[in-house]
């Protein structure tokens, strides 16, 4: 239930949430520490908001840091803050509402119990992303919850206006080697040997056409012709192209000479912890690190904080990838073997961007003689580039970052929720504030009968 919550806000308002999440847990050592030095009660002191143009930013100044909610209600819409164990200072008067040209039209605050829920009506349908701040003077401890428009589309969208400030999603295709690389090296077929540098730059041209050929996709290719590009530079023209995944493609050899089938890699655990030291060691990285993750500066933060927000983003980053990777997996085992079915992974230099789901594709392996005829044929390579298109769509349709047309198309049509124990057609409809009879509808069902792990199709409003 929990994980599915997170999954759907996931798809709202990206990696946000995962911040907030892990902020609130970071922080509870901190709480725990300070309770046992002061005995006075945590105290909501004040509200400050501040309006940016792209965004409200809402700040609640605490003695203490809290356990805290966020969430976002509709009809009408707003925002419930919900602080545990709070004092209020006496006089506490909410923010000073500007109404002019913001987001927050209203404030309402109540206690309940022991805890304390404050309330931000809204003009128009945000996403959260909330974070604590330690002490810096002349403040003390701050919950900030910052608000943005959220991707809600308008009921009626004006045609021909749909796309024009909705981005493409981009893709980074590395085709490995190049060059005086020529990665493996097969057997002659023809009058040369067939070489994994030429295999694998056909197959990403091949997906780039595919990409920008599709609506809403953009291609960007590490190497475009037969040079060699070193392996960080790789990861670098990426991120400047702030690519939402990349894709590196192999056909590697392997000693012996009958293994064959494609495989996929993400990185490893101890990958991605060693590159953690890394780029906390390149302290010019800093300022752009978290750029693609929560527009986290860690320009400004000490080392201790830095490698822990560098530590989340390279979760999250990890769990995007393996989900890549397993839709990739997944079309590419129609198309001919698979080597192992599960992904595999291993600490490849390309695949250490903190902040951009990346993956290995190994297509095949050319030191297999009837998979590198195979790999080597213009039809072959044509399938293969079909089917991580197909699995890079697969992966968009349901994580396409919010600001891209992706994104904005899934919205219109409706939300994918996946069925958990539990869970009644009813309850849902409530949930989502639609009706047992719109869901029917919209997914063709005949009785109320649901499945655990079931896609269902929640439409929009
Ligand atoms: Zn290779």
């Amino acid at each position: 239930m929990r994980e599915q919550d997170d999954a759907l806000e996931f798809m709202k308002i990206g990696s946000g949430t995962i911040y907030s999440g892990a902020f609130s847990s970071i922080f509870i050592g901190c709480l725990l520490l300070s309770y046992s030095i002061q005995t006075s009660a945590d105290t909501l002191k004040g509200i400050r908001m501040y309006n940016h143009p792209s965004h409200t930013r809402v700040v609640l100044d605490v003695s203490e840091l809290p356990s805290y909610e966020v969430f976002v209600l509709s009809n009408p819409e707003r925002v419930v803050v919900d602080l545990e164990k709070i004092e209020v200072v006496t006089g506490f008067e909410g923010p000073a509402v500007d109404p002019s040209g913001i987001r927050v039209k209203g404030f309402r605050s109540a206690r309940r119990g022991e805890n304390y829920r404050v309330v931000l009506d809204l003009a128009e349908p945000v996403s959260t992303r909330s974070f604590t701040l330690a002490p810096v003077a002349p403040y003390g401890y701050r919950l900030v919850i910052d608000l943005r428009p959220s991707l809600i589309p308008p009921k009626k969208p004006q045609p021909g206006l749909e796309r024009n400030n909705r981005r493409d999603v981009v893709i980074a295709i590395d085709a490995g080697h190049g060059g005086e690389d020529p990665g493996a090296v097969g057997p002659k077929i023809g009058k040369s040997r067939v070489l994994e540098k030429n295999v694998v730059l056909n197959i990403s041209r091949k997906l780039g056409d595919k990409l920008e050929r599709a609506k809403g996709y953009k291609s960007i290719l590490t190497r475009q012709g037969d040079y060699y590009v070193p392996l960080r530079k790789r990861v670098e023209i990426s991120r400047q192209a702030r690519a939402d995944i990349f894709i590196s493609i192999h056909a590697d050899a392997f000693r012996n000479s009958s293994v064959s089938g494609a495989s996929v890699y993400t990185l490893s655990e101890q990958g991605a912890s060693s590159e953690n030291a890394r780029w906390l060691a390149e302290k010019e990285n800093r300022s752009d690190l978290i750029g693609g993750v929560g527009e986290v500066s860690l320009e400004d933060k000490d080392d201790a904080l830095a490698h822990l927000l560098l530590d989340l983003s390279m979760d999250a980053n990890r769990s995007a990838s393996i989900k890549l990777g397993h839709k990739l997996l997944e079309r590419l085992s129609h198309v001919g073997k698979i080597h192992k079915r599960g992904l595999e992974q291993a600490g490849f230099a390309v695949l250490k961007a903190p902040d951009v789901p990346s993956v290995l594709v190994e297509t095949g392996y050319i030191s297999n003689p009837n998979e590198a005829r195979r790999l080597s044929s213009s039809k072959y390579q044509d399938q293969v580039s079909s089917a991580l298109f197909e699995g890079i769509k697969l992966y968009m349709e349901e994580h396409a970052p919010p600001g891209t047309w992706i994104a904005w198309k899934r919205e219109q049509e409706g939300i994918r929720y996946v069925v958990v124990s539990g869970d009644t057609i009813s309850e849902i409809a409530l949930r989502y504030g639609t009706t047992v009879q719109r869901i029917k509808k919209a997914n063709d069902f005949n009785s109320d009968f649901l499945r655990v792990g079931q896609t269902i199709l929640i439409p929009s409003s």
